[in-house]
């Protein structure tokens, strides 16, 4: 041994044959082959060793972070291999001393030491090895100027069987994965708490019990701020999902609430998960009282539903539509399906619908509604073309008898109005509902429409007994509105007001500025002395096909309001009612007043006529 770095190498060669040794007398028996021969390889090692030691001793110290070699820091405690370290850890010594005569028994007997749980000392002793000393701190403190371990100490003390070393994973956090190692350690930190656990890790690293206190109070420091920020992280992302999952359900919610018609979401089980308050009014009862329970339960549920729902029942492949299970009537089932519809996962699979329940009453309301239109329209068109055939017949027969048949000519003329008011009534109505009807507003003054109504008005008013009168305020301003249809109008309004007063009343037909909120208007009105119409009725009466009661039957198509209230809105006005039954009834209609808007066309410069237009499509359901 001439120089430092031989005397170093020389140690470290022993380390790695020593740790070896450790592992195989783990492994194997003592006559093993391989141990024998690691054994034989470990002594030679250590005999060279100490005969150049001073005082023919070799320690091996380990302190705190450091394996102290004969005074000399070597390596640092986390290269050392677990079996090595183990060796210290376990039988609770710091130093190890190899004195002038051990032999390769004496070696075997430490090395199978570590393979027992209990005894160290004693063990030696009662096997006849004295030149092993175990001792818990005899070794010299190492001097500041002892200097650095050499060249390749910084490497890891590794074993033969080539686990060990860099990389080598052990579950006792060392380099070295020896058996001897992971097993026990395994089971004497699974039942330990989490700082309990890391005590005994650290019991590891240093037998010095202040050093473990303040390692693991360190650690756990270190480990609970990382906790902290991960799962501040985790929260931060799962608050982002929360939110994002809080936001759809709320958009859903509020379609789905706003939703004019009932929606009823049920799961693939048929179950009840949501319904709005339209659908609620028609089941007539709440999603509180309902939630959770199954669709086929609910009677006041559509039957074309509940239909609906067994199939979702089954196994989820059919095909709903054809395998429908029909009851009811077809026309209601056809509205029904075409209203549902069906939920599927990415798999294709039926997971839930969404059912959009026909209100039954109102549906059989509108059918019955269409129904009288049918009749009431056959008998309009029917009774003045049978009084005009009649009126025919007369004329011919006074011609015969020498008459000049101008009463009954007269008769035939009004018939034939009558045939044509119905016609354009129904003429306008479906181009109101096709989207055809187009209004050419021009630059009209307000008192020439109300003339003009009442004027084409006047003679059958006077034939009922009815005085017809016009009244236009001081200064009448100008409307922006078609003239023609504006005229007709007043027209329906007059005309309803003929119908239901009865004689020796009288309407009057005015035209004055708005004033107020209503300022950039004219108002039209028409006011009778007639029938006049009950609170209840006075918002169905612009429904179409909408004829209330009013005493006597009067003839019409139900259809004057509808047309009429079409037509104010689609030119940016408004139509309203007042009126006490008994008492007579006033009808008024706001029309823009002209303010040069000439050049635009009406429905960019009418501010209202976004939404009147969703509206009067609504309402002639369109
Ligand atoms: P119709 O063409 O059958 O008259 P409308 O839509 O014009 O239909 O009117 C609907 C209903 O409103 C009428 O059947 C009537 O009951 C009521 N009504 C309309 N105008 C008046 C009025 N001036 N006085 C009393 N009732 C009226």
């Amino acid at each position: 041994m001439t120089d430092e770095k031989e005397v170093k190498t020389a140690w470290l060669n022993f380390l790695r044959a020593f740790t070896r040794a450790l592992v195989q007398l783990n492994l194997y028996k003592p006559d093993h082959p391989q141990v024998v021969q690691v054994l034989e390889e470990t002594i030679s090692l250590l005999t060279g060793i100490i005969q150049s030691s001073p005082g023919g001793e070799f320690t091996l110290t380990l302190d705190n972070d450091k394996l102290i070699v004969n005074g000399f820091p070597l390596l640092t405690a986390d290269k050392l291999p677990n079996s090595l370290r183990n060796m210290f850890t376990r039988f609770q010594v710091q130093t190890v001393s190899f004195l002038s005569g051990v032999s390769r028994d004496d070696l075997r007997v430490l090395c199978q030491m570590q393979a027992l749980k209990g005894g160290s000392r004693e063990y030696l002793k009662q096997n006849g090895v004295d030149k092993i000393r175990l001792s818990q701190a005899v070794y010299t403190k190492v001097p500041k100027a002892a200097g650095e371990a050499p060249a390749g100490a910084g490497a890891n003390v590794s074993a033969a069987d080539g686990s060990a070393g860099t990389g080598g994973g052990g579950t006792g956090g060392g380099q070295f994965p020896g058996p001897d190692a992971a097993e026990p350690m395994e089971e004497k930190l699974a039942p330990q708490d989490l700082e309990t656990a890391m005590g005994t890790i650290v019991a590891k690293v240093t037998p010095d019990a202040a050093e473990q206190k303040r390692i693991t109070e360190i650690v756990m420091r270190k480990f609970r701020a990382e906790m902290e920020v991960q799962i501040s992280k985790a929260l931060t992302v799962v608050r982002q999902e929360k939110k994002k999952v809080e936001n759809d359900i709320a958009r859903t919610e509020a379609v789905v609430s706003n939703l004019a018609e009932g929606v009823v979401v049920v799961d693939k089980d048929g179950k009840i998960l949501m319904m709005n308050p339209q659908a609620e009014a028609i089941s007539g009862r709440g999603l509180t009282e309902l939630s959770g329970q199954k669709i086929f339960d609910v009677a006041h549920l559509e039957n074309q539903v509940l239909s609906l729902a067994k199939e979702i029942r089954s196994d989820g492949t059919a095909d709903i539509t054809r395998d429908l299970v029909q009851k009811g009537r077809d026309d209601l089932n056809a509205a029904i399906k075409k209203s549902t519809a069906i939920i599927q996962n990415e798999e294709g699979k039926i997971v839930g619908s969404v059912s959009v329940p026909t209100d039954k009453t109102k549906f059989r309301e509108m059918e019955q509604l269409q129904q009288d239109f049918i009749a009431n329209m056959t008998h309009e068109l029917r009774s003045p073309l049978t009084s005009i055939k009649a009126a025919l017949e007369l004329l011919a027969r006074d011609a015969r008898a020498g008459g000049d048949g101008r009463n009954i000519l007269n008769t035939a003329i009004r018939n034939s109005e009558r045939l044509n008011s119905i016609i354009t009534d129904i003429l306008d109505f479906s181009k109101l509902q096709s989207g055809k009807m187009v209004f050419h507003p021009e630059n009209v003054p307000a008192g020439d429409i109300a003339k003009e109504a009442a004027e084409a008005m006047k003679a059958w008013a006077g034939s009922k007994g009815l005085a017809l009168t016009v009244t236009t305020g001081p200064e009448v301003p100008r409307v922006y509105a078609d003239k023609r249809r504006t005229v007709q109008i007043l027209i329906n309004l007059i005309s309803n007001a003929i119908k239901f007063t009865p004689q020796g009343g009288s309407i009057e037909v005015g035209a004055d500025s708005g004033r107020d909120t209503l300022a950039s208007f004219v108002i039209f009105s028409v006011k009778d002395t007639g029938a006049g119409i009950n609170k209840a009725d006075q918002e169905k009466i612009f429904e179409k096909f909408v004829q209330v009661a009013a005493g006597e039957k009067v003839s019409g198509t139900g259809l004057g309001l509808a047309i009429t209230k079409a037509m104010t809105v689609m030119q940016g006005g408004r139509i309203m009612v007042e009126s006490e039954p008994g008492r007579g009834s006033t009808f008024r209609v706001t029309i823009p007043a002209y303010r040069g808007q000439l050049d635009t066309p009406v429905f960019e410069q009418l501010p209202e006529a976004g939404p009147a237009r969703a509206w009067w499509r609504k309402l002639l359901g369109i």
